[in-house]
């Protein structure tokens, strides 16, 4: 299906999963509209797009700020005149036992994981209803099928996410407006920069990583032919299905992936399992 002329907006654009999503819709003719709260790497993000041949915007926002949302998207008709897809991806995570971290961090994780993606969807949705058609894709996480140890909040917001979309799935179930998630593995971005820069831990997963190109790829197949869930790397989908089946040997499976190397801030390291 051929992408030209479309319009998308793209939260959390200024790096990782979203910008790379907003260069590979370029490149098939999608104009995008990205947010993020770094205005510097959004017009650095704007300027290679446009300078590919490609057409994009950008809004500085926050999108725990629904206001902001509100914005954005508004952006994207008042300059293209459309809204066709709307991705919901900004996002971060935590790393901690429970009694390790913050209420206020989580509650923040809560605020820009889940309510950001609410938002996008608040502001998404009518648009689509009433012109008949659009798509709706919330970049939710492998961990929000099955949680992982020591990422308990960010992981309960990952399933926040997927639970809504599957009732909006359901409410829009036969027409032309689609909802899709996506359940990435560990991706190399800046994720576990951004943890590192806000909270002082570093970490090194364990389990399978893939490349950023690999999740964006998969994300345009999904703009291409909607589909309810996305797994773009396919063998994680087993996890979801064992899962399933078997929570509690599932546990035990998991239980690796938790298993992280932690430098301090101090430089010396730990791990734990
Ligand atoms: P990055 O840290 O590279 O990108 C995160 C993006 O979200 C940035 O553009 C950041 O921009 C933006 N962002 C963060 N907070 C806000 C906010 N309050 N308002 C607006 N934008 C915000 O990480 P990823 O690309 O990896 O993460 C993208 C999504 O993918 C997240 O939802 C994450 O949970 C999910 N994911 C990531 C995986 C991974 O291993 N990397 C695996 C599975 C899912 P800025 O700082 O400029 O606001």
């Amino acid at each position: 299906m051929s992408l030209e002329g479309r319009v998308a907006v793209i939260t959390g654009g200024s790096s990782g999963i979203g910008l790379a999503v907003a260069e590979e819709l370029a490149r098939a003719g999608v104009k995008v509209v990205l947010g993020a709260r770094r205005s510097d790497r959004l017009e650095q993000a704007v300027r290679a797009i446009n300078s590919q041949g490609g057409t994009a915007e950008a809004v500085t926002s926050d999108v725990a700020q629904e206001a902001d949302v509100v914005r954005l998207v508004s952006r994207a008709r008042e300059v293209f005149g459309r809204l066709d897809i709307m991705v919901c991806n900004a996002g971060f995570g935590y790393y901690g036992t429970v009694d390790e971290m913050p209420s206020d961090v989580m509650r923040r994780m809560v605020d820009v994981n889940f309510m950001g993606s609410f938002y996008g969807a608040r502001a998404a949705l009518p648009i689509f209803r009433q012109q008949g058609h659009g798509h709706l894709i919330f970049i939710s996480s492998i961990v929000g099928k099955r949680g992982i140890p020591f990422m308990s909040g960010y992981s309960a917001t990952k399933a926040a996410q997927a639970g809504f979309a599957e009732s909006l799935r359901a409410e829009f179930a036969g027409t032309n407006v689609h909802v899709s998630t996506v359940f990435p593995v560990s991706t190399l971005t800046e994720f576990r920069y951004a943890m590192e820069r806000d909270f002082g831990h570093q970490i090194s997963g364990l389990g399978p990583k893939q490349p950023v190109e690999t999740v964006a790829r998969a994300i345009v197949s999904c703009v291409r032919r909607p589909r309810p869930e996305v797994f773009p790397h396919a063998k994680s989908r087993a996890l979801a299905v064992l899962n399933a089946i078997s929570p509690g040997f599932t546990d035990r499976i998991v239980r690796r992936y938790g298993r992280r190397r932690v430098v301090q801030p101090a430089g010396t390291t730990s791990s734990r399992s």
